[in-house]
């Protein structure tokens, strides 16, 4: 009899503990803002390679899920109708290459500079209208080389305050491509790669951005480099840092903030 109520007893305390770790679990937030109830456009297209559609199916999925309403626009010809662009909080883009007609541009950085959020990954937001400097400006950064192709390499997340990042540890990518960009020195850089210079050897230990964030006027822009494959985010963390990115994007008509300007050069160079 002692032993039967022992277990019971337990059975009673085993079970509060996992209660309670679930209980906590779920009142721990994250300080980012979700996509639930907000207005996401999501345009995709461009540069097959890149499986454009695949793309989107997996991050409208995600989306629903999510429970945002999302609007699918397979054509750039949406950037141009107004009502459209003023209602949505935020843009996801996957399309690569290609060219944006001077209206379609207008209408696209018009709503981000308004305060609609832009999030996306590899050459379907930093390879997407190589004639637009305009776009570049607000995006922050330009594709330029992948040395090798597909490769495996390392993410290193270096800031780990960050809402986006925090939780989120260095990791490993897979058969992909490691992207070589021009970027602004200014936007906030979340993660980085390091070049071994296997293959360009006078870039070893060159290091560029991975993934960061930054503002265009009230607009939240983020950008994560991995994506050359959609599989590339079978790999969780690429997962978890492309659904972050998106999150904070999401909010900038919800809270206006400081301007995430973060320079690296220094305005002034003292010589003694
Ligand atoms: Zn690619």
């Amino acid at each position: 009899m002692k032993k039967i109520l022992c277990i019971r007893m337990m059975i009673t305390i085993l079970l509060s503990i996992s209660i309670g770790t679930l209980y906590g679990q779920e009142v721990i937030k994250d300080e980012l803002p979700t996509v639930k109830g907000k207005r996401v456009l999501l345009v995709y297209g461009g540069w097959d390679g890149h499986q454009p559609g695949v793309f989107s199916q997996r991050v409208g999925e995600w989306l629903e899920k999510e429970e945002a309403i999302v609007t699918v626009s397979e054509t750039l010809e949406i950037y141009t109708n107004k009502e459209v662009m003023s209602s949505i909080d935020m843009i996801i883009q996957y399309w690569t290459m290609g060219e944006l007609s001077k209206e379609q541009e207008k209408g696209l950085l018009t709503a981000v500079k308004n305060g609609t959020g832009i999030a996306g990954c590899h050459g379907g937001l930093g390879d997407s209208f190589r004639k637009s400097t305009a776009y570049q400006y607000m995006i922050g950064g330009q594709w330029v080389a992948h040395p090798g192709g597909k490769i495996d390499y390392k993410v290193s997340i270096i800031n780990t305050e960050d809402p986006i990042t925090k939780g989120i540890s260095d990791f490993e990518i897979k058969n992909t491509e490691q992207y070589y960009m021009h970027i602004d020195p200014n936007s906030q850089v979340l993660a980085t790669t390091t070049f071994d210079g296997a293959y360009d050897y006078w870039i070893k230990g060159a290091v560029i951005p991975v993934a960061w964030k930054k503002h265009f006027a009230k607009g939240r822009v983020f950008y994560v480099s991995i994506g050359h494959d959609p599989k590339d985010f079978d790999t969780p963390s690429a997962w978890k840092l492309l659904t972050k990115g998106i999150r904070w994007a999401s909010g900038s008509k919800e809270k206006t903030e400081k301007n995430n300007v973060s320079p690296i050069y220094p305005s002034k160079i003292t010589r003694n």
